[in-house]
């Protein structure tokens, strides 16, 4: 029996490997997903079979509560919200690490490496549940958004961990010292909360990329705690994963990975929203499918406002309709685009767009010069010159797509009113800028009517 629990062990870990690797492309997205399901489910059923289970209804009970939960909390969510359901799924993840931990600390006292092990899963462990909290709280908007700063915060902070750190370099030398056992674990939970609250709702998403990478170090170390060499490869995938995207979420909205690394100085850039009163051109859907039947190449640029929209569908019939009349049509594909990494990707591939048609920032931004047509739909800050030209801007820095290059740029949105960063975009006063104003979804449908309409005139 053990040596067939290393075995499904071995598929198990084999199994996360490729999919961590499938979930890199479109293309293999969805073979990524349903290998990782099926190395969790071989890891959970592996370990059930391997070990010696007292109680099999607890074990049915933990599932069928675990399954009550998961799935409608899959449906109900909407997709705008993920981030902070991943956020809640971290803090659950890294609960469970932190009282195994604990179980295990009153249950055997283990000595040696068992015990360095067990402390930092549970040092890990309680501040990645605190701090997932607190980053699930401020992007849902039940607590609030702003930075709470105060006098010498980084080095309370600080001290906070050092007294942590200490009393768990205490429990490594002396497990017996049972007492310290609770400080340790609640400074730790204190230490999550207060990690959390000077950071601002804008730097959260990559936050939680960092809490992710946590959580799964926490569970490496409760794999070395419970000599289970599967959680320390998952926990070790999961914690460098998440550091990863952290690294790479940072880079593509030019935050400093520092101030996030260390809780200190994250800006709330959702600031006054105001924009000028300057006037713009805009058309109906009519003059646009005008000019869309007339481009020979158009490129397509979602954002956030495609997701809020659901406009997904309709954006497909039209790249469809276009294509069919001979237009090359191609979609700008922004890393940070949209509230979650690889977001206009989901939705697309939800809408089966061709993954050839999804072009990355760095390749398209050659071909927006060339192109008769940037269609923007929904999205804002990605498209902001200003992150390339003004240093006082917020944005200065940020990658964006060369929308303004084209020779006619059309955005589809309700207003004039700003994006996440909440700045004006000199985008929209541009000359060759055509505001098409209206919900996405709505207008894209309005447009893909009048196509038909002047094919047949
Ligand atoms: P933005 O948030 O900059 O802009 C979205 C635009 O969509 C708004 O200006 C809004 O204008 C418009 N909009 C909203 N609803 C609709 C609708 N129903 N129909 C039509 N338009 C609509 O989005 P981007 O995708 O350009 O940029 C993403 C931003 O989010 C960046 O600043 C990025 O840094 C940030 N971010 C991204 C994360 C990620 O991982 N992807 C994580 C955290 C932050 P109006 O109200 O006038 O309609």
């Amino acid at each position: 029996m053990p040596h067939l629990v290393h075995y499904i062990y071995i598929v198990s870990a084999a199994l996360f490997i490729l999919s961590l690797k499938w979930m890199n492309s479109p293309a293999t997205a969805r073979r990524g997903v349903f290998a990782g399901e099926t190395g969790m489910l071989l890891a959970v059923t592996g370990t059930l079979v391997g070990q010696h289970v007292f109680n099999w209804q607890w074990v049915f009970a933990a599932f069928l509560i675990g399954t009550a939960i998961g799935i409608p909390i899959a449906y109900i969510m909407p997709m705008t919200a993920v981030p902070q359901r991943t956020a809640l799924s971290h803090a659950c993840g890294a609960l469970a690490a932190a009282l195994v931990g604990t179980a295990e600390y009153y249950r055997e006292t283990p000595h040696g490496f068992t015990m360095v092990a067990l402390v930092i899963e549970t040092l890990l462990g309680f501040l990645t549940f605190t701090g997932s909290l607190m980053a699930m709280g401020k992007l849902q908007e039940v607590l609030p958004q702003r930075p709470i700063t105060y006098r010498n915060q980084n080095l309370v902070n600080l001290l906070l961990f050092g007294i942590a750190a200490a009393l768990g370099v205490r429990l490594m030398v002396v497990p017996t010292d049972t007492w310290i056992f609770p400080i340790f674990a609640g400074l730790a939970l204190v230490f999550g909360v207060l990690l959390i609250i000077p950071i601002g709702g804008a730097d959260m998403p990559t936050v939680i990329a960092l809490l992710n990478s946590y959580a799964g170090l926490s569970a490496c170390a409760m794999g070395f705690a419970l000599d289970n060499k599967l959680l320390v490869i998952a926990g070790a995938l999961d914690g460098s994963s998440g550091l990863i995207l952290s690294i790479i979420m940072c880079k593509a909205m030019n935050r400093s990975f520092t101030n996030v690394l260390f809780g200190a100085f994250g800006q709330l850039q959702v600031a006054a929203g105001k924009t000028e009163q300057r006037p713009v051109r805009s058309a109906s859907a009519e003059e646009a499918a005008a000019i869309l039947d007339a481009a020979s190449s158009v490129i397509i640029v979602p954002g956030y406002g495609l997701a809020v929209a659901q406009a997904q569908h309709k954006i497909r019939e039209l790249s469809d309709n276009l294509t069919r009349r001979g237009v090359e049509v191609k979609f700008a594909i922004h890393p940070v685009a949209g509230r979650m990494p690889g977001h206009m990707n989901v939705l697309l591939a939800e809408a089966d767009v061709p993954y050839d048609k999804l072009v990355e920032m760095d390749e398209i931004n050659s071909e927006f010069a060339q192109c008769d047509v940037a269609l923007v739909i929904g999205a804002n800050d990605v498209t902001n010159p200003a992150a390339r030209s003004d240093k006082g801007s917020p944005i200065y820095g940020m990658p964006i797509l060369d929308v303004d290059r084209a020779r006619t740029v059309m955005v589809i949105k309700r207003s004039m009113s700003p994006g996440f960063a909440g700045i004006d975009n000199e985008l929209y006063y541009m000359e060759k800028t055509l505001m098409l104003f209206g919900d996405a979804k709505a207008f894209v449908s309005d447009i893909v009517k009048e196509l038909p309409a002047r094919v047949a005139a």
